[in-house]
């Protein structure tokens, strides 16, 4: 794939630490060459915190048409922009910025992600369900505020830290009216709440690392149940393994990252009612991660 880069082109990129194993340009770059638009998507690693500022100020001033954060910026991206979406503000994370008329617009994009991927890959809607979220940083507030907007009847967010489950709890439950939210700490009694869940979501890193173990025990889920495991850097992860022994229908994140970016590009390419080439995004994705030969963890 290349990018015939001219005087014109406008840029985008991905901010974060580290990006070495980074989807997101082969995607993006992908889906800018098969719509015709004539930008480019580049890595901007920042290894220090404290350079974030500088980098962003530079990106208001040079031709952005937007950009992603990713760990460990999604959180502290919010005070540098100068509006932020009410759905990342109740997540407390902005995945996506557009750069418009000089200003920084951020947005969430993971829960549309990953609401697509369910409905696309899996044929899940939450509308009226009983959600399990493992987890309670930005990809799990992600996720909770999407179920808040499909009306999901339940929301369960599981944390190791129950204290910070609590805290996105409270930050999203004033604007739930249709769904019941609650904080529960992830040990074992947390069985009963996610066998009773209709879809269980992995939003922990827990199964990225070799050799890591499922983040629940295969014994609480059963068939009946989607698993979605936000982990798109395996083929099959120790949870979705474990799901699948179980009985239930298990999903990678690999669906979730490439809707989470087309809605990007969506965004970012205003009034022109452009339509992000999915299935290209998705084929890059795979190639890419192919190539950069990272483990595709397979029972054999
Ligand atoms: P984050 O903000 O760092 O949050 C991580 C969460 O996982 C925290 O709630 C943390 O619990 C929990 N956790 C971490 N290690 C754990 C362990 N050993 N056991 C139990 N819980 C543990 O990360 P994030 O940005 O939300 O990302 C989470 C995952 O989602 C990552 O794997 C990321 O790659 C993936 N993701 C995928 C997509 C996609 O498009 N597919 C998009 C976004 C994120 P504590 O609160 O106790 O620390």
């Amino acid at each position: 794939m290349s990018v015939d880069i001219s005087g014109h082109t406008k840029l985008a990129g991905i901010i974060g630490m580290p990006l070495d194993h980074t989807l997101s340009p082969a995607m993006h770059n992908a889906a800018y060459e098969a719509v015709g638009l004539d930008w480019a998507y580049v890595p901007l690693p920042i290894a220090e915190e404290e350079h974030l500022a500088r980098v962003v100020s530079a990106i208001r001033v040079l031709p952005f048409v937007g950009f992603n954060v990713t760990m460990p910026y999604k959180q502290s991206i919010l005070e540098l922009c100068d509006e932020v979406a009410l759905t990342a503000r109740m997540a407390g994370a902005v995945n996506a910025v557009h750069c418009s008329d000089g200003r920084l617009v951020g947005y969430n994009t993971d829960g549309r992600g990953l609401i697509d991927s369910l409905a696309t890959d899996v044929g899940f809607d939450s509308a009226e369900r009983d959600v399990v979220v493992l987890g309670a940083g930005g990809a799990a507030g992600a996720a909770v505020v999407s179920f808040i907007l499909s009306k999901a009847a339940r929301v369960t967010i599981l944390n190791r830290t129950v204290e910070n489950a609590e805290v996105l709890a409270d930050r999203v439950r004033t604007h739930a009216r249709d769904t019941e939210v609650s904080a529960v700490q992830l040990d074992d009694l947390a069985s009963a709440v996610v066998s009773s869940a209709d879809l269980v979501v992995n939003a922990t890193p827990v199964g990225m690392a070799s050799g890591d173990p499922s983040p629940i025990p295969g014994e609480w889920l059963h068939s009946g149940q989607i698993v979605a495991d936000m982990i798109y850097a395996a083929s099959d992860t120790p949870l979705m393994r474990a799901a699948t022994e179980a009985g239930a229908r298990a999903v990678d994140g690999l669906g979730m990252l490439v809707s989470q970016g087309a809605t990007a590009i969506e965004i970012w390419s205003e009034g022109a009612q452009l339509e992000a080439p999915r299935d290209v995004m998705r084929t890059a994705a795979q190639a890419a991660l192919e190539r950069s030969g990272r483990r595709m963890i397979d029972a054999t």
